[in-house]
């Protein structure tokens, strides 16, 4: 924030009520009294010391001062910029902004009502001009509603999970696959899970819907196993940081494998490198599935956030290459080079690669003369139902 600095005396002011607002102030020492008037006298509102921060109301929606500030001692103010209050806002999740904006009507209503002896009124518009013009309340509106009837489609059982086999390249044969989550939404139709795992991960719901998601996982590995498929494929399940960071969550795995009769091993472990991932945590967690057999994949490698020192450090047993390596390497000579790398660096480390989005011969092709060991992607299959997937195994 802005390190701008005010020095004021007893009985300065900061602003008047009326004037437009142009910052907000953090009291750093000293003391400054907020005033109002009523009936021609004036009222103090508040009296703000150290670590408070005064004027953020007016900036944030817009509205002229409501309140007079005024100096009670030497003081010493930093001045934050309305244009970095703004722009944190707008950064700020919609549903946060809809609070925020609730409260401040709510906060001017019982203010005009203290100032005229009135009762509040029940919805005050005092500005309407600020905050609804952008669209914030649908915004707020339209992710609440959505996260709920995500919540009802959970309780309901709706959501789907499809399979994405996963193609050894020597052996000829689906070793494994990828567990994908579909949602279909009672009027938008299908949604990415890019949409709402995202959604989901913004709040607690990830956790049941990946409890969700590992209890499908283990039921149709039981299934196959019911129906006599051996070697048992393995299936692998997308985990996000959210859910790595639950304290249980190995817990769950092994409760819901064990709830459906299945080896825990047949169970792979997806995750995502962002930012955001407690790396002790996860390496805590890779050792503890690799004591119970358990393998975890580090997805999307080379993209975003790929960093070699975790890559040494966290024992994944599989590194999954980024579809945008598969798209590109047949026409950039470079990003073949790469892949190439990548490719015997995972092997050096004792690692299994499993390239991602390989849609057509050539591309397969490719990655079986650079020794990659699996592949994933439109050309071996869709994301599978169950029935679609029996076949694979020689089920009718
Ligand atoms: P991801 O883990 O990278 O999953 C692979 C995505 O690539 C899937 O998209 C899949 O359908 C798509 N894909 C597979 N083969 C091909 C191909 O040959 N060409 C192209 N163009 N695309 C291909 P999807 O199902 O839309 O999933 C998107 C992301 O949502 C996943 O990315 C994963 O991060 C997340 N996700 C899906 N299911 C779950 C889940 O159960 N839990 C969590 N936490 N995340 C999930
Ligand atoms: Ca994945
Ligand atoms: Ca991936």
């Amino acid at each position: 924030m802005s390190s701008k600095r005010l020095h004021l005396t007893t009985g300065d002011i900061v602003f008047r009520e009326g004037d437009p607002p142009t910052s907000a102030y953090l009291v750093e020492s000293g003391q400054i009294e907020i005033l109002t008037v009523k009936e021609g006298m004036p009222m103090v509102l508040s009296v703000l010391g150290p670590g408070d921060l005064l004027g953020e109301m007016a900036v944030i929606d817009d509205a002229p001062r409501t309140a007079t500030a005024r100096a009670l001692n030497d003081v010493c103010l930093i001045e934050v910029d309305r244009a970095q209050i703004n722009e944190r806002i707008d950064n700020s999740d919609p549903i946060v902004r809809a609070l925020l904006k609730g409260q401040l009507t709510r906060y001017r209503s019982a203010l005009q009502a203290l100032r005229s002896g009135e009762a509040p009124m029940l919805r005050a518009h005092a500005h309407p001009q600020a905050c609804d013009a952008d669209g914030y309340d649908d915004q707020a509106m339209a992710k609440i509603h959505l996260e709920t009837q995500l919540r009802d489609s959970l309780t309901a059982k709706s959501l789907e999970v499809r399979f994405q086999p996963i193609y050894e390249v020597r052996e000829q044969r689906i070793s494994g696959y990828e567990a994908l989550v579909r949602w279909t939404h009672p009027v938008r139709g299908p949604i990415s899970p890019a949409e709402f795992i995202a959604l989901a991960e913004e709040t607690s719901l990830i956790l049941p819907v990946g409890e969700y998601v590992l209890d499908r996982v283990a039921e149709t590995l039981a299934k196959l196993a019911d129906q006599g498929v051996s070697p048992l494929p393995f299936i692998a399940v997308n985990m996000s940081g959210r859910q790595l960071a639950e304290a249980d969550m190995l817990g769950v795995v092994t409760m819901i494998s064990k709830k459906h009769g299945i080896d825990a091993r047949s169970i792979k472990i997806e995750v995502t490198e962002s930012l955001m991932l407690d790396f002790e945590k996860v390496g805590e967690l890779i050792n503890r599935c690799g004591d119970l057999g358990i393998k975890v994949a580090l997805d999307d490698f080379g993209t975003g956030y790929s960093n070699l020192g975790h890559l040494h450090k966290l024992q994944f047993s599989t590194v999954k290459l980024d579809q945008g390596f598969v798209r590109q390497m047949l026409h950039a000579p470079r990003c073949h080079a790469i892949v190439k790398a990548i490719v015997q660096m995972v092997h050096a480390l004792d690692s299994d690669i499993v390239a991602e989005g390989v849609e057509t011969q050539e591309q397969l092709d490719a990655l079986a003369a650079l020794n990659c060991r699996y592949i994933q992607g439109y050309l071996i299959g869709r994301p599978q139902t169950y029935d679609e997937m029996r076949g694979n195994h020689g089920l009718t």
